[in-house]
This record gives C-alpha cells, sequence and structure tokens, in this order.
C-alpha cells in the first residue's frame, strides 16, 4: 500500500524528474514532478498504488500497447490458439526471459519490437 506523495524509485522517463504517486477521479497513478512542463506518467495500480512494470516514454509505452494487443489474441479471442497461462510461458521462452521479467509492461522498445514481428508471423499462420 503506497500514500499519494510516495516517490516511485524509477525517474520520469521524459525528463529524469521524480514520478510521484497521486489521485485522481480514475485512481492511483504516478506522474511526473515537473507537471504540467513535463507530462511523463507510469501506471499503478488504481487502488493501492503498485507500480505497474517499469516506466517508459511515449514510443516505447505505444509499442508495448500494441505488443499486448497482439499477445493477447494468442489466448483471448477468435485467433487464440493456447491458453493464458501457456501463453505466458511461450512469451518467457520466446523472448529468453525468466517468468518474473515476461510481463510486456516491463519490456523496452526494442524487446516490444522483437515480439511484434514474432507475433505478426506467429498469428499468420
Ligand atoms: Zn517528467
Amino acid at each position: 500500500m503506497y500514500n499519494p506523495g510516495h516517490i516511485l524509485k524509477h525517474p520520469c522517463p521524459e525528463c529524469g524528474g521524480e514520478l510521484i504517486l497521486r489521485n485522481s477521479k480514475y485512481g492511483l497513478f504516478y506522474g511526473c514532478a515537473n507537471y504540467p512542463k513535463c507530462d511523463g506518467s507510469h501506471g499503478a495500480h488504481k487502488k493501492t498504488g503498485e507500480p505497474l512494470g517499469i516506466p517508459a516514454d511515449k514510443p516505447t509505452k505505444q509499442s508495448r500497447i500494441e505488443a499486448h494487443n497482439l499477445f493477447d489474441k494468442l489466448w483471448n479471442g477468435p485467433e487464440a490458439t493456447m491458453r493464458r497461462k501457456e501463453a505466458y510461458k511461450w512469451l518467457a521462452r520466446t523472448m529468453d526471459l525468466d517468468k518474473d521479467n515476461a510481463h510486456i509492461s516491463k519490456f523496452s522498445k526494442e524487446q516490444c519490437d522483437k515480439l511484434i514481428k514474432i507475433l505478426t508471423k506467429e498469428l499468420k499462420t
């Protein structure tokens, strides 16, 4: 449980400033101390303030969303070929990561781009 005002150990990916836990009508999130000059932010669990993954700049965030949308198709929806648990095992194996790091919210831009390439192929076949 984290309280508003808590400072994240990772700096703002946009400007290097501090990321501070704040409350909004949507729940808790980490916002840059240099707001409104900088609109860097990082996701938190809405109620506990637990940071979600590793902070990333906007291009990385965008790639994570894209990678996640493709990845979810492996186990969810009409193209699904495996169960959710199997999909995460596949992810760890494919990306050569251990279970704790096989989460797209922790991926770098390079890791996302690699995964997107692999998934685009995987989903076509
Ligand atoms: Zn910032």
